[in-house]
């Protein structure tokens, strides 16, 4: 049975399409989730949402609204991107309305790039909301400042996914193993014993201090600290999962001092 709803004409009139909103949950505490997201989704009769988005901020939408799930886990694969941007420009050239939910924000490693420019490039009216990202609620949660002026002044996101031929993690390793500043690698957590290696032989400290922050901002978050050298092992001996965020530089240093209190039986390693 096909699950994804056939459109049954398709408009011939641009003015008469739907309106999609591109809708970022934050990085899963549903409190996390902005005053304008949360208006937009009770106003929605139409959700497409992926597996980083958690119940709570689902049932936002009234009862009577209509729930997609597309989203992408390797053991629960819905639909290839090709295919959401497919049934998205459908569903609003039919004249539906809907809300394209994601977690974190739809614009950091949440293809909602792809998605506005397919959008855009259909005539399809669209807006976009965005959301706290996963570094940042990370940061907050496992205490954790991304930037400090005696440690770090630049931030850089990056993808710690395999390029496509699945051989190698493809980054400017030269640039992000500079000092002074504060990475935070998504997606890495299959691919952190390369990312560190490649670190530390492009030049960075040995004993920078690093940290695997894992399902930030809920109520089972874990994170692990130690240095690019120690902590692909660490990680491994304590079986961290996806999704889970690796933050190096250090300003990891400073967590002993502002991690919650009230996280502290989550511990599973005390900052070195
Ligand atoms: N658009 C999202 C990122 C999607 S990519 C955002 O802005 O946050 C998916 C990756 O995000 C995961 O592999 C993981 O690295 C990270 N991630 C998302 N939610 C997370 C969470 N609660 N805790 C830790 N990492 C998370």
């Amino acid at each position: 049975m096909n699950a994804f709803p056939e459109t049954p004409y398709l408009l011939a009139d641009p003015s008469r399409y739907g309106h999609v909103t591109l809708l970022g949950a934050g990085p899963g505490d549903p409190e996390l989730l902005t005053i304008k997201a949360a208006k937009a989704l009770q106003r929605s009769s139409l959700v497409l949402y992926d597996h980083l988005v958690s119940e709570e901020i689902l049932a936002l939408a009234p009862a009577t609204a209509e729930r997609l799930y597309v989203g992408k886990q390797a053991s629960r694969h819905a639909l290839p991107q090709e295919q959401i941007i497919e049934l998205m420009l459908r569903l609003a050239r039919s004249g539906r309305s809907l809300v394209r939910l994601k977690g974190g924000d739809g614009y950091i490693f949440g293809r909602g790039g792809e998605e506005a420019i397919a959008l855009a490039e259909a005539g399809v009216p669209f807006s976009v909301i965005p959301g706290l990202s996963a570094a940042q609620g990370a940061g907050a949660s496992a205490g954790i400042p991304l930037t400090h002026r005696d440690h770090a002044g630049a931030l850089v996101f990056a993808t710690g996914h395999l390029r496509s031929d699945r051989q190698a993690v493809d980054l400017d390793w030269e640039a992000l193993a500079r000092p002074r500043q504060t990475l935070v690698i998504y997606m890495g957590v299959g691919t952190l014993p390369v990312i560190c290696r490649e670190l530390v032989a492009h030049g960075l400290a040995a004993d920078t201090p690093a940290a695997i922050v894992e399902r930030a901002t809920m109520p089972d978050e874990r994170c692990l600290t130690g240095t690019v050298t120690t902590l692909p092992m660490l990680a491994a001996q304590q079986k961290v999962r996806t999704p889970a965020l690796i933050v190096i530089g250090s300003v990891v240093g400073l967590r002993p001092l502002l991690a919650q209190r009230r996280r502290e039986t989550n511990e599973l390693e005390a900052c070195a």
